[in-house]
């Protein structure tokens, strides 16, 4: 059985991380891993992926929500969107948003929404705050902290137990909609009566989607909401909020392994589903500490019955 999705940069990044290469790479391809009942394939230029195998069609499923929205006709569109921010706007005050967790089994899903003025753009830049990504876990400490200080914000924090309750029956791509547009209206109350020039979003999807997820909710926030993947290169704000969320999320992350009474690594790769088997076989609750719906769920209870 065979497969093939199209997804944004992001996502393709994300699968990179989750599907990690252990065979040869064909010509083109980013990722390829080969498993028992599914290969996964990401090819760098179209960033289509293909999915081969008895479980091709299940494991595809967990990127499907938003692949139907995924045609190349529109990332074309997004493209243009990307460029044609207005000119200047680095400069402007702009309420950014970012979130980090979504492509690692153990721990949270963290959203973090910064507010920075147009007269602390420099500062912000001057420090070094870029995306978290590229920086140490020491220098995400220092400079969240001084980010905090200085910038209005709000992070919403799932930790697993509630992160599995709320995935029950909403994509993943759909909850991280509903935390963005709660962290921003948080930060939208904290500053007024200020308003920002524009709110600024890290894209993890469509925009026409990420209203779609937000249908029903009070209130929507969606006045001067402007997308883009590399958010962090667009404006300080966003880069801001990425380091902020990326503190958060290191701290739940030492709390969690804490309980566990193990160090829980980040990513989904197969250190994880061994850390993760550890825990069954310790009996711990695993939703306590992971996100449930990941293969990797799967994986670690094979490998704990078989190393028993
Ligand atoms: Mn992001």
């Amino acid at each position: 059985m065979q497969k093939v999705i199209q997804v944004f940069a992001d996502e393709f990044n994300q699968m990179k991380k989750i599907y990690i290469t252990n065979t040869t790479l064909p010509a083109g391809a980013a990722f390829r891993m080969k498993g028992k009942r599914v290969t996964v394939t990401g090819y760098t230029k179209s960033k289509k992926v293909m999915f081969q195998g008895s479980a091709a069609e299940q494991e595809a499923q967990r990127w499907a929500n938003d692949s139907e929205n995924k045609l190349p006709k529109q990332e074309k569109t997004s493209t243009r969107r990307n460029d044609g921010l207005p000119a200047g706007f680095e400069h402007w005050s702009v309420l950014g948003s970012d979130e980090v967790g979504t492509g690692s089994y153990f721990g949270p899903l963290t959203v973090a929404s910064v507010y920075v003025r147009a007269d602390q753009v420099e500062a912000i830049t001057n420090l070094g705050v870029r995306d978290s990504k590229k920086l140490t876990d020491p220098e995400i400490i220092k400079l969240a902290k001084k980010v905090m200080a200085d910038c209005p914000y709000h992070i919403v924090n799932l930790n697993p137990p509630l992160y599995n309750e709320k995935i029950q029956d909403r994509s993943q791509a759909a909850l991280k909609a509903l935390c963005h547009n709660l962290a921003l209206s948080q930060v939208l109350t904290k500053i007024k009566p200020a308003v920002p020039d524009a709110i600024l979003i890290d894209e993890f999807e469509q925009p026409r989607t990420y209203f779609k997820h937000l249908r029903g909710q009070d209130p929507v926030i969606k006045k001067n909401v402007y997308f883009r993947t590399k958010g962090e290169q667009a404006h300080a704000a966003v880069a801001a909020a990425s380091v902020v969320a990326r503190y958060y999320s290191l701290q739940m992350m030492d709390q969690l392994s804490e309980e566990a009474g193990m160090t829980l690594p980040i990513g989904a790769g197969h250190v994880v589903d061994e850390v993760a088997a550890r825990l069954i076989r310790h009996h711990q609750d695993l939703g306590k500490f992971a996100k449930l719906h990941f293969t990797n769920t799967a994986k670690a209870q094979q490998l704990a019955r078989s190393n028993r």
